[in-house]
Parts: structure tokens; C-alpha cells; sequence
């Protein structure tokens, strides 16, 4: 993948999560880690299934890239 801000080639790889999936929340919703596994959002990993995100970084840039399955990640 080709880094949006500087065109050079992104490193791959992968975040891993832990005991809850990650997930993102706008920042308007947000009330907290320990509310954020009750609220809606949208899931980028699955923790009972695979907690692991592939990752896409610019170590020039400190910018990391990733892709969203929204078909399936909306809860
Ligand atoms: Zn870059």
C-alpha cells in the first residue's frame, strides 16, 4: 500500500487486541475504556474469534492505515 502523505510503500502488519475487541467510537459518544464494550461502534476486531488487526504503517510519516469490513462490524 502506498502511503497517502508521501507515496513511499507501507510497512504491513498486524495490532493485536486482547481481552475486548477493538473498537471504534466517535468522539461525540465516547465515555470511556471500561463503558466502550456496551456502546455501539464500529468493530475492527473480534475477540473470540481474531482479536488482530492488519495494519498498514509510513514509519516517515507516523501515519498507520487499515481496512474496515463494514458489512459485519457494526454492533
Ligand atoms: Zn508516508
Amino acid at each position: 500500500m502506498e502511503c497517502p502523505y508521501c507515496h513511499q510503500k507501507m510497512e504491513k502488519g498486524v495490532i493485536y487486541g486482547h481481552r475486548s475487541a477493538l473498537k471504534w467510537i466517535e468522539e461525540s459518544r465516547d465515555k470511556g475504556p471500561f463503558i466502550s464494550q456496551f456502546q455501539k461502534g464500529i468493530k475492527l476486531t473480534d475477540a473470540w474469534d481474531l482479536n488482530e488487526l492488519e495494519t498498514y504503517y509510513c514509519r516517515d510519516c507516523q501515519k498507520m492505515i487499515i481496512d474496515v469490513d463494514i458489512k459485519s462490524n457494526i454492533i
